[in-house]
């Protein structure tokens, strides 16, 4: 029998990551793993209806069986199966974040030698998880460089708490898989900078008062500032989205709306995030690199430039290192800079 894998859900940054890490990690290497103390750390610990439908999710891609899978479930069993690519619709309930969703099952479906379609609805613009606008500008397209061919487009976007976005995803079979090296910051060009605020069913002059800061803060353009007010969303919204481009991608800070915050604060969020990062010189953000470790020690390898490695980050090594032939190392390489190198011997 394949060797079966004992995780500890409360190690490091003791989050859901850690749990939507091991399940793509599994389903890819078709390694079982048993999950206990999933998020024991948190408020409210165990499963919440997000990473139950993450697990489910999984399930199906790979075939696998599942025990302990039920809300507040503070322990799993995992056993995948095959990976069975094909067309998939994933509804989560409660604006759970279809974006950390996708980022679970996509890893054996952009390694699978047949073509994928995906439809998921839920949350597109959720705090604390990846929005739309970050896996469409950031994410996908380092995935594209790697070789991964996958596109994903939004049709309508989800707000918390009402959600109901949903957004198509295509993923066909992958060519050739190559490193990913990305040194250069994007500190040195200032003029690639934009922002949009997004707003549904609320005042435009919120958008304006978004835009007044960040153009203020960052020296932007009008022309590079612009509000886009979306009328199919599902209950109100507001995101401001700073965008850094970088070589072929872009890194994406983002504010996110909520009642009682005002709107100013909501801008400084996402321009405060990107100013950081441009003083840094790294290549990726924070978010990014964390996000980055994953696909890169599935395919080739490689190395980036980022800010200080997060709790995320460090976490996501570890659980990279469980199940993949991998070595990931970190070294400074200037005052608010990281070298981010994953060597693996994973054969795809
Ligand atoms: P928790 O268990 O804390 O409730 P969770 O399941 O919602 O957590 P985390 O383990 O915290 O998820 O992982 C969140 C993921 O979302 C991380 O990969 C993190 O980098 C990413 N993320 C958070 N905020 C942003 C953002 N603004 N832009 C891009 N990615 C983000």
């Amino acid at each position: 029998m394949t060797d079966f894998i004992h995780l500890d859900g409360s190690q490091g940054e003791g989050g859901g990551q850690i749990l939507r890490s091991a399940l793509a990690l599994s389903v890819v290497t078709g390694r079982p793993f048993r999950i206990d103390r999933i998020r024991a750390g948190r408020p409210r610990p165990g499963l919440m209806r997000q990473h139950l439908a993450c697990v489910e999710a999984a399930a199906r891609i790979g075939s696998a069986t599942v025990e302990g899978a039920a809300l507040g479930s503070g322990e799993i069993t995992f056993t995948p199966v095959a990976v069975v690519p094909g067309s998939y619709e994933f509804r989560i309930a409660s604006a759970g974040s279809t974006m950390l969703l996708l980022q679970t099952i996509l890893p054996p479906l952009l390694l699978a030698d047949q073509p994928s379609e995906l439809l998921l609805e839920g949350g597109t613009h959720n705090p604390f998880a990846p929005p739309f606008p970050f896996i469409d500008q950031a994410f996908l397209p380092l995935l594209r460089r790697i070789g991964f061919d996958v596109e994903a487009s939004l049709e309508r976007p989800g707000f918390h708490p009402n959600g109901g976005g949903r957004c198509r995803v295509v993923i066909r079979p992958a060519s050739t898989l190559k490193p990913l090296r990305l040194e250069g910051g994007a500190g040195a060009m200032p003029a690639s900078l934009g922002a949009v605020v997004r707003l549904a069913g609320l005042s435009r002059q919120i958008g304006e008062r978004e835009l007044a800061v960040v153009r203020q803060r960052l020296g932007l353009a009008t022309e590079h500032a612009t509000v886009e007010v979306d009328t199919a969303a599902i209950g109100p919204g507001n995101t401001v989205h700073v965008s850094a481009a970088g070589e072929g991608f872009s890194n994406v800070f983002t504010g996110f709306g909520a009642p009682r915050v005002r709107a100013e604060q909501v801008a400084e969020e996402a321009a405060g995030a990107a100013e950081r990062f441009l003083a840094s010189g790294a290549a990726v953000d924070e978010h990014l690199a964390d996000q980055l470790l994953l696909p890169l020690a599935l395919a080739r390898g490689g190395s980036f430039t980022t800010t200080e490695p997060s709790g995320h980050t460090r976490t996501n090594a570890q659980i990279l290192r469980e199940f993949l032939p991998v070595t990931i190392t970190t070294e400074p390489v200037g005052p608010a800079a990281w070298r981010l190198q994953v060597d693996t011997q994973f054969v795809p």
